[in-house]
């Protein structure tokens, strides 16, 4: 009898350690990956669309403490030397604030490139990287309007607090000192342009109206405000969008950059006064 009892320890030891050899690689399997947001050791993993395996956050990520605003290295959107360039060699970027704290689109959208920030006015604010096709655009604005658009998650990208601020760069280089040092003479005429908009066109095409946003101001200045801010040396950023539906948002970031492209391209053989001029008409003829 004792034997038996024995026996059955022995038996129970060997399973326990088949279980063990077997659960090792498992283990292994599961012993995290790089933070898909901050790059240290996560070990919660978390689902995402068209990721079957998931993406790894850290407990600091998991537990939604981001980093604050400004504390972390902004490149002002320079492009990695090497960097495709479009036909225009315009490139697109944006910081999309966001109410809501759901992991999910937290994981995604940091697996797509973008990196995350806490602001003081928004939730979250993610910093797209940079784009050189608007087909890479419409994907990421349908997915935001998808997670917009779901019910159960907790992600909120339409209240008037939060800015897409779209930022134009041209042939990966700094912005033209000739147009940052005649920002005014150049941007003033189109700010008010759109200023003068009626409110409902103005919220059809760039999410939001003047009046509605506290952080975007109509003088073009040295203001971080200003509704054309230069105080990116890559970039020209645009405040005044925010996200609409993903279609409407993808039509005016392409109108805007055809309005900027003008500026760019012209900057070194045409007068200020007839670039400012083409910029308001181009958008009038877009918008109208
Ligand atoms: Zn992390």
């Amino acid at each position: 009898m004792k034997n038996n009892t024995i026996n059955n320890s022995n038996i129970i030891t060997r399973e326990i350690k088949t279980t063990r050899d077997i659960l090792k690689p498992i283990e292994n399997k599961i012993r995290g990956g790089a933070c898909v947001v901050c790059g240290e050791k996560g070990f919660n993993r978390v689902a995402i669309h068209g990721q079957n395996n998931g993406v790894y956050l850290c407990d600091n990520c998991y537990n939604g403490h981001l980093k604050p605003y400004h504390t972390t290295q902004r490149n002002g959107y320079t492009e990695a030397n090497g960097a495709r360039k479009t036909n225009d060699k315009i490139s697109i970027g944006f910081e999309l604030e966001t109410n809501g704290h759901a992991r999910d689109v937290l994981a995604h959208l940091c697996f797509l490139g973008f990196s995350v920030e806490s602001d003081c006015t928004v939730d979250r604010e993610f910093i797209s990287p940079i784009y050189t096709s608007f087909s890479s655009i419409s994907k990421v604005l349908g997915l935001v309007e998808s997670y917009q658009n779901n019910p159960n998650i907790d992600f909120d990208v339409l209240r008037d607090n939060v800015g897409l601020h779209t930022h134009f760069g041209y042939n990966n280089a700094p912005i033209d000192a000739k147009i940052v040092a005649n920002k005014k003479a150049l941007f003033q005429p189109l700010a008010d342009y759109i200023n003068a908009l009626p409110i409902s066109v103005q919220r059809k095409y760039f999410g939001r109206a003047f009046i509605d946003c506290e952080y975007c101001t109509k003088e073009v200045s040295a203001n971080h405000t200003s509704v054309f801010n230069f105080q990116h040396s890559n970039t020209i950023e645009f405040r005044l969008m925010k996200f609409s539906n993903a279609q409407q948002t993808a039509h005016t970031m392409k109108i805007m950059r055809a309005v900027l492209e003008i500026c760019f391209k012209n900057i070194n053989n045409e007068s200020i006064e007839n670039i400012a001029c083409a910029m308001v008409k181009k958008l009038d003829k877009e918008i109208r």
